[in-house]
């Protein structure tokens, strides 16, 4: 499937390891986690999967989401027969690989009942989930239960106080990069994503606004001005996003297909025009890439050092072979003009000018 979410990291993300992999260290660069923020309903799960582009979370127009689902995305490596093998495995059952992703959304709901009971319970116990894939960037996505106000089913009175607790609790991390779902048939003044965001990043530094529902807004509204930041401005701005309805959801419609309709539905309103970059789940996926681009450069320097001095010791290691077999020499020169091959790609990430690395 196709994975829109770090498709331009990927590459510099493998470099990395490639040649942590050659100084015989597995220590990479640490990714920060992303989690979703905002009320429930408000389509937190509905982008964290179109993020992913496979169909494996709950939900629904009643709260679905009632456990911290702590999402690590692992790459494999690709086959030479081009089977790209794509798994699921959960912590709690260790061993079994899911690869029908409708069973990993049926094991969600069946755990999250285990934990939190069949009437609406809500735990902050997390359920922990690996996605192998050879088309993913090695990160963390968490998917938040969202806040509500009033209790149902088995929910405590306090409901709403413990799952802003429970969501401080991941979105407070400065490494955290949240995003904040507002549906845009509501206030953006009454956003509880943005309240919450602004508590855990008052400077707006990790924050990203996501608008949802823009199909389902009241008749003669639009969302221009919010998407302009002239409503409640934010540091990293605005993406909007149409995600698939309920009745899609009951219709088993894919998320290629609801990918296809959002990039219409854009098109064809005159009234987003000009605003291209802040509209689609591909500009969202997009906007994170490259804060984790930056967040890649400003990591590197300390990498660099550690490289260079590895380079310095290769290669007066190299310098004492002396009569050493011509093989282990050669090894030395191989993995030397690897090391500086990459230390330029270094160089030019460090100054800026590949953003846009491709796969090639
Ligand atoms: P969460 O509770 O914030 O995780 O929200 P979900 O992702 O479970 O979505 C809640 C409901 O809203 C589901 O029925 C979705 O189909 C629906 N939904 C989410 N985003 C959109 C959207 O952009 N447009 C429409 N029409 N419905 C949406
Ligand atoms: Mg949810």
């Amino acid at each position: 499937g196709a994975a829109p979410l770090g498709h331009s990291v990927i590459p510099i993300a493998n470099k990395l390891q490639d040649i942590f992999a050659q100084l015989g260290s597995s220590s990479t660069i640490e990714l920060p986690q992303v989690a979703v923020v905002g009320s429930q309903s408000s389509g937190k799960s509905s982008v964290l999967e179109a993020l992913v582009g496979r169909d494996f979370l709950p939900r629904g127009s009643e709260i679905c989401t009632r456990r911290p689902l702590v999402l690590q995305l692992l790459q494999t490596k690709r086959k030479p027969d081009g089977g790209d093998e794509e798994y699921g495995e959960f912590l709690h059952l260790p061993g079994r690989k899911f690869y029908d992703f409708s069973e990993i959304r049926r094991e969600i709901q069946a755990e999250t009942d285990r934990e939190a009971g069949g009437n609406k319970g809500v735990s902050d116990k997390q359920i922990r989930l690996k996605i192998f894939s050879p088309n993913v960037l090695d990160i963390t996505l968490v998917d938040l239960p969202g806040i509500t106000k009033v209790p149902v089913g088995d929910q405590p009175t306090d409901i709403e106080a413990r799952i802003r607790t429970m969501i401080m609790s991941y979105i407070k991390l400065p490494s955290c990069l949240i995003l904040a779902v507002t549906p845009a048939n509501s206030d953006l003044a009454n956003s509880d994503a943005l309240q919450i965001a602004g508590n855990a990043d008052p400077d707006g530094n990790r924050t990203i606004g996501v608008i949802t529902k823009l199909d389902i807004m009241d008749r003669g509204t639009d969302a221009r001005n919010l998407l302009l930041g002239k409503v409640i401005p934010l540091r990293l701005g605005y993406v909007a996003v149409v995600n698939r309805s309920q009745e899609d959801i009951m219709l088993n419609r894919s998320i290629k297909d609801a990918l296809v309709a959002e990039e219409k539905f854009f098109r064809s309103r005159p009234v987003y025009n000009g605003l291209a970059d802040r509209c689609g789940v591909p500009q969202l996926a997009k906007k994170l890439n490259q804060i984790l681009v930056q967040h890649i450069k400003t990591v590197l320097p300390g990498l660099k050092s550690r490289i260079s001095s590895a380079l310095v010791t290769v290669a007066k290691e190299h310098a004492s072979y002396g009569e050493i077999t011509e093989s282990k020499a050669g090894q030395g020169a191989l993995l030397l003009n690897i090391l500086s091959k990459y230390s330029e790609a270094f160089s030019s990430m460090v100054e800026g000018k590949n953003e846009e690395m491709s796969t090639s």
